[in-house]
């Protein structure tokens, strides 16, 4: 693990092994059997287009013999249309199939990067509130896109013809060896060289694409910061410091790609280098036979041809390497991702949720954030279908008992409990069905009110969702919004107010109509029709349902049936507001704090 969390990091890069031969394998088996056999009949065909195609060009090298020895030197004019046409032939068969497998791998690539994304994403969602927290949005966006676009890279190199480079590849060989053995051996003289160098190179790209792709990620999580911070980094004139941070990076990662690409640039050229030496040698060792008549002059052109078209492909599958090996350490970070487990899941043998209004107890809660203790053996009890105000001073733990309620965290030792059972053992999907959250940073997405409001349901009704517009107080405010309910919030809300989203949230609480509510009123002051209209909206919500509420400011819970009053992660004091009063302590003092005296 390293110090920022369970996924590796630049450093651990840095530092670490690289992976074995057989690791690298294993992750090829993994995409391999996952994504890819499914689509096996797809790749067969493909297969057999690619042959045609790659034998096309045999057979054009081929085709240099009969056109030189009979045409050219026999002189049997005749033939000049025959030899033409067999030409145009080979050019149309290698099109047609050219564009029959680029079609059919384009569209198996494009099907299996999407179902890998999809489950990506789907997984990713399932980890950890604590995961996310260490992890950003822009650095996961960044794993999600780009590790699944590397990936997606290969695809377009094999798209773009390594199956067909290498049955090109043999079918060139084939005519070579077989106009002479002895040549073609003599044109592959340099091959041994070449071996120890491209193996180093291959190395050096795995180690270099692994590094950049996670200084990409960090990059992106610089960029989401940026943009969603960009009103206090423009109150602050925080730019060129902002501007900075991230071009200290991107040089990083500039001089990581730099080195990646002259890597990847020196394979295709040794290959150069080793042709070179091929058609010398051959030059020098076949020239003779030529000349003294042993070959003919066709057997020459033929050969050349098919060696000189070996180049191309040579050197595009040599550079295959340098596509191969980011894409190898793309299928790395994804595995790693996919290895990850959440902590909070399903229990093994569920409990059926309560299915009436609960109560809720907390019973010696202690939970914490990693190494930090947040609650200390937190107990108190919800009654069934009341409201339980949470007070205390920020950083108290009262957002942890959400937090708890609802499994973003579970608590370390205690128990939190719906009518006597404990949250962890029930199924997640069910423990969340119960709870409806209304705060004022509500996420909202960058859709119209309405959809915000209905959250892909289509089954309510025109005028139930009337009905809860109206309760929600949200009709108050629709006239100033131009476009009403089909105007767009845009990005996550931020045309609406504080005291608008919120009131778009309780909407979603009473459509959503669970059994318990969870309140955390607008720490910021909202003005007094708004929090009229709020509080009301608010008071007939909770009306039948379990309700807690954080509350920031006193005023809003002087009628709750409870009050809890936390400290340091524990409960002090609990009652209703005016025993708290007589009693005096800490709510009193709060109390005191917020009021001024003025009562
Ligand atoms: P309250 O809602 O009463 O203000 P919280 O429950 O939000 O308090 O937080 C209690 C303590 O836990 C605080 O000291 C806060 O710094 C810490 N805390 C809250 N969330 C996290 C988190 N995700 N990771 C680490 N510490 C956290």
């Amino acid at each position: 693990m390293s110090a920022r969390g369970p996924l590796k990091t630049t450093e651990d890069y840095e530092a670490g092994e690289d992976n074995t031969f057989g690791e690298r394998m294993g992750l090829i088996a993994w995409i391999s059997r996952d994504y890819l056999a499914k689509h096996w009949i797809w790749f067969i065909a493909a297969f057999i287009f690619m042959s045609i195609e790659g034998a096309m060009f045999g057979a054009l090298s081929y085709m240099m013999k009969p056109m030189f020895d009979r045409v050219f030197v026999g002189g049997e004019a005749d033939m000049i249309g025959l030899v033409g046409l067999i030409f145009f032939g080979i050019f149309f068969i290698r099109a047609v199939a050219g564009i029959a497998q680029k079609t059919i791998l384009g569209r198996v690539s494009q099907i299996s990067i999407n179902e890998l994304r999809e489950d990506l994403l789907r997984h990713v969602m399932r980890l950890d509130g604590s995961f996310h927290q260490s992890y950003g949005p822009g650095y996961l966006m960044q794993r999600l896109n780009g590790d699944v676009a590397t990936i997606n890279s290969v695809w377009k190199a094999l798209i773009t013809g390594a199956g067909r480079d290498v049955v090109a590849l043999f079918s060139l060989f084939g005519v070579a060896f077989f106009i002479d053995w002895r040549w073609t051996l003599v044109a592959l003289v340099g091959a041994p060289l070449l071996i120890m160098p491209a193996f180093a190179i291959q190395r050096f790209l795995r180690g270099t694409s692994r590094r950049a792709r996670d200084m990409q990620a960090g990059l992106s999580t610089r960029l989401n910061e940026i943009f969603t911070g960009i009103v206090p980094i423009k109150l602050n004139t925080l730019e060129t410091y902002q501007a900075g941070r991230f071009a200290s990076l991107a040089d990083r990662l500039l001089a990581v790609r730099i080195r990646a690409a002259a890597a990847s640039a020196a394979v295709p050229g040794l290959i150069d280098i080793m042709s070179g030496m091929g058609f010398a040698a051959v030059l020098y060792f076949g020239g003779s036979e030529i000349m003294s008549g042993e070959k003919t002059v066709g057997d020459f052109v033929a050969f050349f041809t098919a060696i000189g078209l070996a180049f191309e492909p040579l050197r595009r599958l040599g550079s295959l390497s340098g596509t191969l090996q980011p894409a190898i350490a793309g299928l790395e970070r994804l595995r790693e991702l996919f290895d990850l487990e959440p902590d909070v899941r399903d229990p093994a043998d569920p409990k059926p949720a309560p299915s009436g209004v609960p109560e809720i107890r907390l019973d010696n809660v202690h939970a914490s954030y990693g190494d930090q203790a947040v609650l200390r053996g937190a107990h108190f009890t919800a009654e069934a279908g009341q409201v339980t105000a949470l007070v205390g001073p920020s950083g108290a733990g009262k957002s942890t008992i959400f937090n708890l309620l609802t499994r973003m965290i579970d608590p370390s030792s205690g128990a939190v409990m719906l009518d006597g059972v404990p949250t962890t053992e029930m199924r997640l999907e069910e423990l969340r069905a119960l709870f409806s959250v209304v705060s004022q940073d509500a996420l909202l997405f960058d859709e119209s009110l309405r959809d915000n409001i209905l959250l892909g349901r289509d089954d309510i009704p025109e005028e139930k969702l009337q009905a809860a517009l109206d309760a929600a107080h949200v009709t108050a405010f629709l006239p100033d919004i131009d476009g009403g309910l089909d105007a767009s919030v845009g990005p996550r809300g931020s045309k609406l107010s504080g005291g608008q989203r919120q009131r778009v949230a309780i909407a979603r609480a009473i459509l959503r109509d669970t059994p318990v509510l969870l309140l955390d009123e607008a720490t910021s002051a909202l003005d007094a029709k708004v929090e009229a209209h709020v509080q009301e909206a608010l008071e007939t919500l909770s009306k039948g349902r379990t309700t807690l509420v954080i509350a920031h400011r006193l005023s809003t819970i002087r009628n709750a049936d409870k009050i809890v009053v936390m400290q340091d992660g524990a409960v002090v004091q609990q009652g209703v507001h005016e025993s708290l009063i007589e009693k005096g302590g800490l709510y009193a003092d709060l109390h005191r704090l917020q009021f001024d005296g003025s009562e």
